[in-house]
């Protein structure tokens, strides 16, 4: 199993050990001169807890999340938001000018973004607009990755912007159909939101599947830049080796730390679950509107909506002081909005700017 999941890291890649920061060495002692660090806090960081350099996979936190997330902490690599993760795999595992990413627009777009600085081709797979909305093409996706040699596939599930999930069948048919030749990357970012479990109880079977997480979204702590790849174990030491020297800043991994605790987490869930009554309550309320073409089912914490004229819908909405997500530039979106979910105030406020009269409040 491990010689073909590491078939697919670049060539030079394999066996790179990384940079040796002063915190990976297994050494002993009491009095830690190895790192060039001061003896001394800094006057803003009174229990200088930012004194040394951190942990470069926090074992407390890294334990937390693989708890959270049903895997084994050696399955989980930690760094800076999901898009660290992201990046960390292209590089991994694309050849610049040779291995390609198919991504499947419109779409969230780190991938694209990640794959031009590697220089590493692009193969689109566009969503299918159907009844069910915006979906993706497997069997098309599959094809694409077969014809273009590509090494990595990112399906984004619930997709941004689209809002639409992807059955874990067909993650599991993709992993399989590309076995040995290509990672298949479930982006996750919004799965709390979905209906739908996740894609990580796949990994035992299929070595060539990843998944990202994030404390971005659901759990409130975007500025935390908390997000992390769960994988083979051999994959995480491979990516280990090309991550910065010290990804996770102190304060960002006592924060995550107490945002798993069991009544933060209590807290994320009942939100959580207000996101979905909202996204409910906004999906009926929309369609109604007056030029709204289509409001799409949504998994994630936004909605994706069509308008007859978008530019009045996005002008409104902003002499309103309620800013939304213009997706107008992005493929077959031409006259779509990405509303996110709100509080419900939030929410009633983006319904009264596009005309919905509102319910006498008491
Ligand atoms: C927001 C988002 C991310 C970014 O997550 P970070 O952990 O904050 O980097 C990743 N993927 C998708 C699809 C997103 O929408």
């Amino acid at each position: 199993m491990s010689a073909s999941l590491l078939d697919l890291v670049r060539p030079d890649l394999r066996g790179f050990a990384g940079y040796s920061s002063a915190r990976s060495a297994k050494v002993q002692g009491e009095v830690w001169l190895n790192a060039n660090e001061s003896p001394w806090a800094n006057p803003a960081d009174p229990s200088a807890s930012c004194r040394r350099y951190p942990a470069p996979q926090p074992p407390a936190l890294r334990e937390a999340l693989a708890s959270l997330y049903g895997c084994a902490p050696e399955q989980l690599l930690i760094g800076r938001g999901s898009d660290e993760a992201i990046d960390l795999l292209v590089r991994a595992l694309c050849r610049p000018g040779r291995d390609a990413v198919v991504v499947t627009p419109p779409v969230f777009g780190m991938y694209a973004v990640s794959a031009r600085l590697q220089d590493a081709p692009l193969r689109e797979v566009p969503l299918r607009d159907g009844p069910e909305g915006l979906q993706a093409d497997i069997d098309a996706i599959i094809e694409a990755a077969k014809a273009s040699g590509a090494r990595l596939v990112f399906l984004c599930s619930p997709s941004n912007p689209a809002g639409s999930g992807i059955a874990l069948a067909d993650v599991e048919r993709a992993a399989r159909a590309l076995q040995g030749q290509a990672l298949v990357v479930v982006d996750e970012a919004y799965v709390e939101f979905a209906d739908q479990a996740s894609a990580t109880s796949l990994l035992g079977q299929h070595e060539n599947l990843a998944v990202l997480r994030t404390l971005s979204k659901a759990h409130a702590l975007a500025a935390a830049r908390i997000g992390c790849v769960i994988a083979a174990p051999e994959l995480i030491a491979v990516l280990r080796a090309l991550q910065a020297p010290y990804p996770v800043p102190q304060p960002c991994a006592d924060l995550a730390l107490a945002a798993l605790a069991p009544e933060a987490l209590a807290r994320t869930a009942e939100r959580v679950a207000e996101v979905r009554r909202e996204r409910e309550r906004l999906q009926v309320a929309l369609s109604k509107v007056p030029g709204v073409r289509r409001v799409y089912p949504s998994q994630g914490n936004f909605v994706l909506v069509r308008f007859e004229d978008a530019e009045s819908a996005w002008q409104a909405l902003l002499a309103a002081g309620v800013v939304v997500r213009d997706q107008r530039a992005a493929p077959q979106l031409g006259d779509a909005l990405r509303i996110s979910i709100g509080t419900p105030e939030e929410n009633t406020r983006v319904l009264a700017a596009l005309g919905v009269r509102q319910e006498v409040a008491a």
